[in-house]
C-alpha cells in the first residue's frame, strides 16, 4: 500500500539495480542474478494489538529472508510506518551483501512492523514485540534466522524477543543479538555501528589523503548510530559541525558539544532548540559546509531534489540506503566519494556476530577485545573494497557489491544450488 503512495520510489528495485550491475560486471549468469534480485522467504503477519483504552489496533509485520547461501539469516527488526514490504525486502537484500563484505558466516534478512512506536506506551510496545516474535518464530532459530535491533528498536526490545522465543522453544540467548549486556548481550554492541563507521572513515581518509585533523563532519540522525558516530569521530580529530534529526537541526562551525547535545536530546526528545549552536533545518544540515557528510537516519534522505546542495567531499552511509539511485549517480558525477552502506555500517552486524559467538561459547569478551576485533574486520573490508575499486576503476558501491555477489555466488555454487 505504502509503496503505491510513495510513487516511483521502490527501494527493492533500487537495490536490485546495483545488484544486477555487479552480477554483470563479475560475469554471473542471468539466472543467478534472478536469484539475487528476489527473496527466499517472506512472511507477513497480522498483529492485533489491544490498546490501553480496550480497543484493538491491527498492525502488519514482515520478516523477509533474502539469501542463506553463506549461513543463517541475519538482520534487524524495525518499527516504522514506512516499513513496507518493498523497504523490508531491500533491507534484507542489503544484509546479504553486508554480511558477505565483512565475511560473516550469515545470509541476509530483515523484519519490520508498520507502526510509529511513539504512538505506543511501554506495555503496548512489549505486547507488540511478543506477538510479532511468536508470529514469526517458525522461521527463526539460532542456526536459522537471528534478529537484531534496527530503526526504533533497542536492547530492551531484544530482551522481550529472547524471552518470548524462549517461552515457546526453551532459553537460547543466541536467538537474537543486540541484547542488554545483563542478558548475554556483547560489550561494545550498542556503539558498534557508529564505531564501525568511524573505523571506516579513518581507513578511507588515510587511503584517499583526506586530513582528519580539523575535518568538518555533518551527521543526519541522532539515534544510536548518529550519536555514537558523532561521539567517536571526535577521537579522529574531526569537528562535528552539524547534526539533525526528525525535530530539526543544529549547526555550529566551531564544533558541537556532543555530550551536551545528547543530554539535551534525552530531555527534550530531539536536537531542536539546543542552545550550543544555530538552529537549522534538515535541509540546512545536508547543504552545510563540511568535508564529510554522514546520513545516519532513514532511507532516501538524499534524492535528486537535494543532492545538488551537498558540499562534502565524502558521504559515508551510516544508514541503510540513504541515497536514491539518482542521488548516488549525481554524487559520483560530482566527484564525491560515497562509502556505501553495506561497508560503512557493517560494524553493527559484525558485533552482532561476535555476540552470537560469545553466546554459543557461553563466554564473555572484554569490550576492548570486541572493539579490536571490530576495527580489524572493518579495516580488512575497507582495504578489499578500496583495492577492488582501484583495480577495476569502479565507484566504491559497485566494488563492494561485486565482491559480495561473487562471494555469495561462490557459496551457493559450493552448496550445489546454482
Ligand atoms: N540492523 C543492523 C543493520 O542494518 C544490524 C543487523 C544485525 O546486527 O543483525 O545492519
Amino acid at each position: 500500500m505504502l509503496d503505491e503512495v510513495a510513487g516511483h520510489h521502490d527501494p527493492f528495485a533500487e537495490v536490485n539495480e546495483t545488484v544486477s550491475r555487479a552480477c554483470e560486471i563479475v560475469g554471473l549468469p542471468d539466472d543467478v542474478r534472478q536469484i539475487f534480485c528476489s527473496t527466499y522467504r517472506e512472511i507477513s503477519v497480522q498483529i492485533p494489538l489491544r490498546r490501553g483504552d480496550g480497543s484493538i489496533t491491527v498492525l502488519r509485520g514482515y520478516r523477509v529472508q533474502h539469501n542463506g547461501a553463506r549461513g543463517p539469516y541475519k538482520g534487524g527488526i524495525r518499527y516504522h510506518p514506512e516499513a513496507s514490504i518493498s523497504e523490508v525486502r531491500a533491507m534484507a537484500s542489503l544484509m546479504t551483501w553486508k554480511c558477505a563484505i565483512v565475511n560473516l558466516p550469515y545470509g541476509g534478512a530483515k523484519g519490520g512492523v508498520m507502526v510509529d512506536p511513539k504512538t505506543l506506551n511501554e506495555s503496548e510496545l512489549e505486547q507488540l514485540t511478543r506477538r510479532f516474535t511468536l508470529a514469526i518464530s517458525y522461521v527463526l532459530g539460532v542456526n536459522r534466522d537471528i534478529p537484531a535491533p534496527d530503526v526504533n528498536t533497542n536492547a530492551q526490545i531484544m530482551a522481550w524477543i529472547m524471552d518470548a522465543y524462549g517461552s515457546r522453544y526453551g532459553h537460547q540467548p543466541g536467538i537474537v543479538t543486540g541484547k542488554p549486556v545483563e542478558l548475554g548481550g556483547s560489550l561494545g554492541r550498542e556503539a558498534a555501528t557508529g564505531r564501525g563507521v568511524v573505523n571506516v572513515v579513518a581507513e578511507a581518509a588515510h587511503d584517499l589523503g583526506i586530513k582528519l585533523e580539523g575535518a568538518r563532519v555533518a551527521i543526519q540522525g541522532f539515534g544510536n548510530v548518529g550519536y555514537n558516530a558523532a561521539r567517536l569521530i571526535r577521537e579522529l580529530g574531526c569537528n562535528v559541525v552539524g547534526i539533525s534529526d526528525a525535530s530539526g537541526g543544529v549547526l555550529n562551525p566551531k564544533g558541537l558539544d556532543i555530550d551536551s547535545l545528547q543530554a539535551w536530546t534525552a530531555e527534550h526528545g530531539g536536537v531542536a532548540g539546543f542552545t550550543g549552536g544555530e538552529t537549522g533545518t534538515n535541509a540546512d544540515l545536508l547543504a552545510c559546509d563540511c568535508d564529510i557528510l554522514i546520513p545516519a537516519a532513514l532511507s532516501n534522505a538524499i534524492t535528486e531534489e537535494n543532492v545538488g546542495d551537498v558540499k562534502a567531499r565524502m558521504v559515508v552511509e551510516a544508514a541503510n540506503h540513504p541515497l536514491s539511485s539518482e542521488a548516488d549517480d549525481a554524487l559520483v558525477d560530482m566527484g564525491v566519494t560515497v562509502v556505501p552502506d553495506i561497508l560503512a555500517n557493517a560494524g553493527g552486524v559484525t558485533v552482532s556476530y561476535l555476540e552470537w559467538v560469545q553466546n554459543i561459547q557461553q563466554y564473555r569478551w572484554t569490550e576492548d577485545h570486541v572493539n579490536r576485533e571490530l576495527a580489524s574486520v572493518m579495516k580488512r573490508a575497507w582495504g578489499e573494497v578500496y583495492a577492488y575499486s582501484q583495480d577495476h576503476k569502479l565507484p566504491l558501491r559497485d566494488a563492494a557489491m561485486c565482491l559480495s555477489v561473487a562471494r555469495v555466488a561462490r557459496a551457493a555454487k559450493l552448496r550445489g544450488y546454482i
